[in-house]
């Protein structure tokens, strides 16, 4: 069994309130670091621990945490980033459901070594129920003097809100949400400024993910260097990862990163295997929508030989050419019948819908590639289309202002690179497609194989 952080009392009945948490040791770390530690202890022990932001981008947060600004007579903020709307990514939403007071537990503890007297957490709209969980956790936490002035009687005050998105998923974007926080629209800002220098109002600000922000309770609790101990290389710790698609055993798992890949899927403690018997498998999305796609040949070893990890460093060894990214963590699991075009049609489909529209190369890129897959995926795409996306990919990529721009790009140039052949069936065999004859009960690999004959 691998060591479990924060699933490690998800058995426990009703952990979601005060009276369990504080029973398996709740807000012990509020204690220790309001008492005993100064601000800057508290950063340091989370550089020590070598955390990396789990919201995708794999930034180490201490590093993060230390570019504050702190100017005089400014406010700080802590934002926490619960705005999950990632395709495949739904292992916050499992946190905060089971183990609300964990995630504030670890906010305070950020919060004050950050020095922000005000927080807030940003919750996606249709998390609905999650808000109201939140909302209970929190006046909980404060009736028993965990929150308000004078915490604990250590001089330092924090009031944590929760705000509500509207549903878009632009605003999981640091300055997106610091945009809908404001009050207006959620469209991203252009950067520099960095949100530590000039964030929510105009104040220096701290944007984490959820799982980030609650993993700080445990640190300090037990120690950077005991955080550290687990993992391999850079990649430190444990992660949530939320499993789906063709696999027995849907879910979210927390493993330690440095888990080979091949041990995730198919052992019973975690994926449990293909869900169909005798489907083999046929590609993975390791970290979410935004991230390229890998046939089985690579997802499992990577291009030099070595078993693919879970860690940051080996899921991306082989740049995009060959290797993808660890991202938020939604790993998405395809088999062999599964078809790659409308695979990557549907995810086209979701980025173009999302687009907040302020660049050109996102706002009309993102629609055209959704028109040229509609076609391709629906029988009525031609040999050049291929190519098309391909070259329309390379055009918005690195060309906005926000990185929804790449995320909507890397899934359908990385399905054309380790898939050609499929979008070359589809348009070879328009009729066949037409007639949904690779959805039938048949699996597409038969119709691969003919092809490639
Ligand atoms: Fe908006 Fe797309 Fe530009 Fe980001 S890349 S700012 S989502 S148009």
């Amino acid at each position: 069994m691998g060591r479990k952080i924060i699933l490690e009392h998800y058995d426990v009945p009703n952990l979601k309130d005060y009276n369990v948490y504080r029973s398996v040791g709740g807000y012990r770390a509020v204690e220790k670091a309001l008492k005993s530690m100064t601000p800057d202890e508290v950063v340091q022990e989370v550089k020590r621990s070598g955390l990396r932001g789990r919201g995708g981008a794999g930034f180490p947060t201490g590093m993060k945490w230390s570019f504050i600004a702190k100017p005089e007579g400014k406010p700080r903020y802590l934002l926490c980033n619960a705005d999950e709307s990632e395709p495949g990514t739904f292992k916050d939403r499992y946190m905060m459901q089971y183990n609300p007071h964990f995630l504030i537990d670890g906010m305070i503890c950020s919060a004050y070594a950050l020095g922000c007297n005000t927080a807030y957490i940003y919750v996606r709209g249709e998390y609905k129920f999650i808000i109201k969980i939140l909302e209970k956790a929190i006046l909980e936490a404060k009736a028993n003097g965990w929150l308000g002035k004078n915490i604990l009687g250590s001089g330092y005050d924090l009031e944590i809100y929760v705000h509500t998105g509207a549903g878009a998923y632009i605003c999981g974007e640091e300055t997106a949400l610091i945009e809908s926080i404001e009050g207006k629209r959620g469209n991203p800002r252009i950067k520099p400024p960095f949100p530590a220098v000039s964030g929510l109002y105009g104040c220096p600000t701290v944007v984490n993910n959820v799982e980030s922000l609650a993993v700080v309770a445990w640190i300090i609790q037990n120690g950077g260097d005991e955080y550290a101990k687990i993992g391999v290389g850079n990649s430190k710790g444990t992660k949530l990862i939320s499993a789906s698609g063709n696999i027995r055993k849907p879910g979210v798992y927390e493993i330690e990163l440095g888990l080979s890949v091949e041990e995730f899927m198919y052992s019973d403690e975690y994926c449990g295997g293909m869900q169909h018997e005798g489907r083999d498998l046929k590609a993975v999305v390791a970290g979410g929508s935004s991230v390229p796609i890998l046939p089985k040949e690579l997802i499992l070893k990577t291009a030099s030989g070595e078993n693919r990890l879970m860690t940051y460093e080996s899921l991306s060894e082989g740049g995009f050419q060959t290797g993808t990214m660890l991202g938020s963590g939604g790993f998405i699991v395809y088999d062999e019948a599964a078809c790659i075009v409308r695979n990557t049609w549907n995810f086209s489909r979701f980025y173009h819908h999302e687009s907040c529209g302020q660049c050109s190369p996102c706002r009309e890129g993102t629609g055209w590639l959704e028109k040229v897959l509609h076609r391709v995926e629906h029988g009525t795409g031609r040999w050049a289309d291929i190519d098309l996306l391909v070259e329309i990919t390379k055009k918005i990529e690195g060309n906005t202002i926000c990185p929804f721009g790449d995320a909507a790009s890397w899934p359908v140039a990385s399905a054309v690179r380790h898939f050609r052949h499929e979008f070359e069936y589809h348009v070879r065999f328009p009729e066949k497609i037409k007639n949904r004859e690779h959805f039938a009960s048949e699996p597409m690999r038969l119709f691969i194989n003919e092809f490639v004959k």
